[in-house]
C-alpha cells in the first residue's frame, strides 16, 4: 500500500493526515479541544507500526490517565489486529515508570519487592511525622512542598530555590520532614508517585540501554507534563530522538501537581526542527457550545491563541439555570435527564450523560437526586472506590501479605477487625520498631520467639495474640501463593487469596457489627472488589507478557511473575478507577466525574453544576486562570447539549449554619445572557442534527410520542425556551416545517 492509501488515513482530514504520516523526527500538534489530537495520535501509532514497520514493543505511548490508556489500547487494537497493541509500552507516565523499575530497578539498588505509597498513604505518613516533630507548617503544605521538590526534576532552578529559601524561614523544618519521610519510605520499601518517576529517571540515566530498543515516543495531553516527566520523556527518546507530542495549553489543569505549560516551549527549543502541525476543526461540539466555551477561555488575555472552527451546526443553545438550593439543583438535573432521554425516543441513553464536578464533595445532592429517581450512575475520579473503608482494609491486608515490612498498612489493620489493641499500643510498636530499625512485623515475630530488642511495657499475651490472629494467618496465606489449591489442584491465585483472607479474619462479621446500617452496601462493595480482582486476573491471563518489557541484550531483567504486586500497583495507580464499568453494555449509566478526570473524554449531554464563585474558581485555588481553564475543559466535553447550573444558596453540609448566597462564577457572569435559561430546546431540527453528529438513527415522531409519558406537560417541556430567549437559537418554532439548516458555520473564532 502507498502511504496515502492506508486504511487508518481514511477518517482523517488533511492536517491530521500530515501529522500521522510525518517523517519528521519530532512532531508537535498544538490544537484545541475536540480537534482530533488523540484520534491523530492513536492513528499515528497504528501507522508507525503497520506502515512504517516499527515493532510495537519499541514504541512508548504515554497518556494522562489509566482510563485513557485503556481506551487508546482498544482503539489501536481494533486497527492493528493480531493483538499487536498488547506489546506497546502504553500507559500513563507512572505506570510506565513502574514497569521499568519492576524490570530493571535492581540495577540502581532498588529492592525489587517495592510497593507503592498512594496519595492517602503519603498523606498519613507525613501527618505522623509532622505531629511527632511538632512542626509549624500544615501537613498538606509539607506534602505539597515535598512533592514539588521531587517533581521539579534534577533541573531545579537553583536561583529560585535560594529565593524561596530566604522567604521561608521554615525551610530547615521542611527539609527535615522531607528526609524523615524519605527514610520512612525506604525502610518500608515503598515508592510514592513522585519516586516512581524520579527513580525511573535515575535508572535510565545510569542504564540507558534499558530503553535502547525504543524507537519512538508519543505523548497525549502534553500540556500537563511536569518537569520530571519531561526528563523521563527525553530519556525514553534518548537514542532516536523521535517524539510526537499533542496538547493544548488552554487545557492545562494540573498546575497544582507541578505541571508546567512551559515544558511545551522547552520542547520546541530542545528539539529543534520539530514539525508543528495545527488542527483547526472541532469535530466534537455543536457550534453554540464551542462559541460559549471560547468566550470563557478568551477572557484569559495571555493565552496562546489558536484557531478552532466548528464543523457542526449551531444546535441548541447551552442552558444556564439558577436554582434555589443544591438539592433543587439535583432535582432539576434529574428531571432534565429524564426529559431529554424520553424526548429522544430511545436515541439517547443514560450512557450519553455526564455530570462534571469541580470537586468530589459536590456529589451528595446529585447522587441523592439520581438515587431517588432510580437512575443508575457510576462515579469516576476523586471518589475512589478503592478508598472506601471496607475495600481499603482488604487492600491493606494484601499489602502486608506482599510486604510484611509495610508498617503503615500493618498498623492500620492491627485492630481491624477488633483485637483489643489500642491506638497507644500500636504507636508503641511503631516507635519501638523505628528505634530498632526493623519492621513492626519482625519486631513482633521476635518478641513472640522470646527475643527482646528493648525493654517494653507491652505485655506478651497481647503480642502473642497479634501473632496468632494476624501474623500467622497471613503467613499461611503467603505460603500458599502459587501452590495448587482445592480438589482440582487449581493454583492458589489472587481471588482465592482474597477469599481466604476474608474468611480467615471473619470480615463479614466485622462489617456487620461495625456498620449495622449499611453493611449490605459495604458487603456488595467487597463482592464488587472480588469481581474486579477476577477481571484483573482474566485480563492478565489474556495478555500474558503484557506487563513485561522486551528482552534487551546485556541488561538483565527481572520478570515480574507474581500477580499480587501487579494488582496492588494497579489499585494504587488507578486514580481514575471507576465502578460499574462492567455493566456498561447491559445497563446504561450516567457518569458522575470530577472535571479533572473527564479530561480528553466527550459525552453528548454534559451538566456542570455549582458554577458559583467559590466552587469554580474554587475558594482554595490560587490560580484563577487554571480554574477558568478547568471550566473550559468541562464545557468542551459536551457534544450536543450543555447545561450549567448554580444554586442560589450554598450547599452547606452542616445544616445549622445559615446559608450564604452564591454569586455566579465570574467566568460566566459576563456572558450569562448568551445562555438559554431553561433546558435546551429539543425540537425536530435539533434532534436531526444530534443524530447526524452521533451517527445514530433518528427516531420517528411516532416513536417519540409513544415514549412521552403523561407526567410531562408537552407545552412546558418540549419547547421550554421563553419566546424572547429563542432569538439567537437557530432552531425553528414548533409548528414550522423542517427548516433547512445553514451549512457548517466556518466562522473564524480566532482567540
Ligand atoms: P481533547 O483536547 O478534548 O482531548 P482531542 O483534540 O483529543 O480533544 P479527539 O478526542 O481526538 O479530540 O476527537 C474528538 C472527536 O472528534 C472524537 O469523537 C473523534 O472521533 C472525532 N474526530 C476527530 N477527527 C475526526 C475526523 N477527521 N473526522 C471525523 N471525526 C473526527
Ligand atoms: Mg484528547
Amino acid at each position: 500500500i502507498s502511504s496515502q492509501n492506508h486504511a487508518i488515513l481514511g477518517s482523517l482530514n488533511e492536517a491530521q493526515r500530515r501529522a500521522v504520516t510525518s517523517d519528521a523526527p519530532t512532531v508537535a500538534i498544538l490544537a484545541g479541544p475536540g480537534s482530533g489530537k488523540t484520534h491523530t495520535l492513536t492513528s499515528r501509532v497504528v501507522w508507525l507500526v503497520d506502515y512504517v514497520g516499527i515493532r510495537p514493543e519499541n514504541v512508548i505511548v504515554a497518556t494522562f490517565t489509566v482510563k485513557a490508556a485503556k481506551e487508546m489500547k482498544e482503539r489501536i487494537g481494533k486497527a492493528l489486529g493480531n493483538g499487536r497493541e498488547k506489546k506497546l509500552v502504553l500507559g500513563n507516565f507512572h505506570s510506565i515508570a513502574r514497569r521499568y523499575l519492576a524490570a530493571y530497578g535492581r540495577h540502581i539498588g532498588l529492592n525489587q519487592k517495592f510497593g507503592i505509597a498512594d496519595d492517602a498513604d503519603s498523606r498519613a505518613i507525613i501527618k505522623r511525622i509532622c505531629s511527632r516533630k511538632q512542626v509549624q507548617p500544615d501537613p498538606a503544605y509539607v506534602r505539597a512542598w515535598i512533592s514539588k521538590k521531587k517533581a521539579k526534576g534534577t533541573e531545579v532552578d537553583e536561583k529560585q530555590a535560594r529565593i524561596d529559601a530566604s522567604k521561608s524561614p521554615g525551610l530547615q523544618e521542611l527539609e527535615e520532614c522531607y528526609q524523615e519521610y524519605q527514610s520512612h519510605l525506604e525502610k518500608s520499601n515503598l515508592l510514592d508517585f513522585d519516586d516512581l518517576l524520579v527513580r525511573c529517571v535515575e535508572l535510565l540515566q545510569k542504564f540507558p540501554s534499558c530503553v535502547s530498543n525504543i524507537q519512538t515516543v508519543l505523548i497525549d495531553e502534553y500540556q500537563d507534563t511536569n518537569g520530571i516527566q519531561y526528563e523521563l520523556m527525553k530519556l525514553f527518546a534518548q537514542k532516536h530522538r523521535r517524539v510526537t507530542i499533542v496538547g493544548d495549553p488552554d487545557q492545562s489543569i494540573y498546575g497544582w501537581r507541578s505541571a508546567e505549560v512551559k515544558n511545551l516551549w522547552r520542547f520546541l527549543k530542545d528539539f529543534r526542527g520539530t514539525a508543528e502541525i495545527s488542527l483547526e476543526e472541532n469535530y466534537r461540539s455543536f457550534q453554540s457550545i464551542l462559541d460559549l466555551s471560547l468566550l470563557v477561555i478568551q477572557q484569559d488575555k495571555n493565552r496562546y491563541k489558536k484557531i478552532l472552527k466548528p464543523i457542526h451546526n449551531k444546535g441548541s443553545r447551552p442552558a444556564l439555570r439558577k436554582l434555589k438550593s443544591a438539592s433543587a439543583e439535583g432535582d432539576w438535573i434529574v428531571s432534565e435527564i429524564k426529559r431529554v432521554i424520553m424526548m429522544s425516543g430511545g436515541m439517547l441513553t443514560h450512557n450519553d450523560v455526564a455530570i462534571l464536578l469541580r470537586s468530589a464533595s459536590l456529589s451528595r445532592h446529585i447522587e441523592n437526586g439520581l438515587g431517588k429517581a432510580g437512575i443508575p450512575y457510576r462515579m469516576v475520579g476523586g471518589f475512589k472506590f478503592y478508598d472506601r473503608v471496607e475495600i481499603k482494609v482488604i487492600i491493606d491486608y494484601l499489602r502486608v501479605i506482599y510486604q510484611p515490612e509495610n508498617n503503615d498498612a500493618l498498623a492500620r489493620i492491627m485492630n481491624v477487625p477488633k483485637r483489643g489493641i489500642g491506638e497507644g499500643t500500636i504507636q508503641k510498636f511503631l516507635e519501638e520498631a523505628r528505634q530498632a530499625s526493623i519492621s513492626v512485623w519482625s519486631l513482633l515475630s521476635k518478641h513472640s520467639r522470646g527475643e527482646r530488642t528493648a525493654k517494653t511495657k507491652i505485655t506478651t499475651p497481647m503480642e502473642q495474640k497479634i501473632v496468632t490472629t494476624l501474623l500467622r494467618p497471613l503467613d499461611a496465606i503467603r505460603k500458599k501463593i502459587g501452590q495448587s489449591h482445592g480438589p482440582n489442584g487449581t493454583p492458589f491465585g489472587l481471588v482465592e487469596m482474597i477469599e481466604q483472607l476474608i474468611s480467615s479474619i471473619n470480615l463479614q462479621k466485622h462489617i456487620k457489627t461495625t456498620y449495622p446500617d449499611d453493611h449490605e452496601q459495604k458487603w456488595a462493595n467487597i463482592e464488587e472488589f472480588i469481581s474486579l480482582a477476577a477481571d484483573f486476573v482474566r485480563e492478565q491471563a489474556q495478555s500474558e507478557d503484557d506487563d513485561l518489557l522486551p528482552e534487551i541484550e546485556g541488561v538483565e531483567q527481572t520478570k515480574e511473575t507474581e500477580i499480587l504486586p501487579r494488582f496492588l500497583a494497579n489499585v494504587s495507580l488507578a486514580a481514575d478507577a471507576q465502578t460499574g464499568d462492567k455493566d456498561e453494555e447491559s445497563k446504561p449509566v450516567v457518569t458522575i466525574s470530577t472535571i479533572h478526570a473527564a479530561k480528553g473524554l466527550e459525552w453528548p449531554i454534559v451538566f456542570i453544576p455549582a458554577v458559583y464563585n467559590g466552587s469554580i474558581p474554587h475558594q482554595r485555588s490560587e490560580d484563577s486562570d487554571e480554574e477558568r481553564r478547568l471550566l473550559y475543559v468541562a464545557m468542551t466535553r459536551a457534544q450536543n447539549l450543555l447545561y450549567l447550573s448554580c444554586p442560589t444558596f450554598a450547599a452547606s453540609n452542616d445544616d445549622d449554619s445559615s446559608p450564604s448566597r452564591n454569586q455566579l462564577s465570574p467566568f460566566i457572569e459576563p456572558i450569562h445572557r448568551a445562555f438559554a435559561n431553561k433546558g435546551p430546546c429539543l425540537d425536530r431540527p435539533v434532534m436531526t442534527e444530534i443524530a447526524k453528529v452521533l451517527k445514530r438513527k433518528l427516531p420517528s415522531e411516532d416513536d417519540i410520542f409513544r415514549e412521552l409519558p403523561t407526567m410531562f406537560s408537552i407545552e412546558d417541556n418540549l419547547f421550554p425556551v421563553d419566546p424572547e430567549q429563542r432569538q439567537g437559537d437557530t432552531v425553528e418554532p414548533p409548528r414550522a416545517k423542517r427548516p433547512r439548516l445553514s451549512g457548517p458555520g466556518h466562522r473564524n473564532t480566532t482567540g
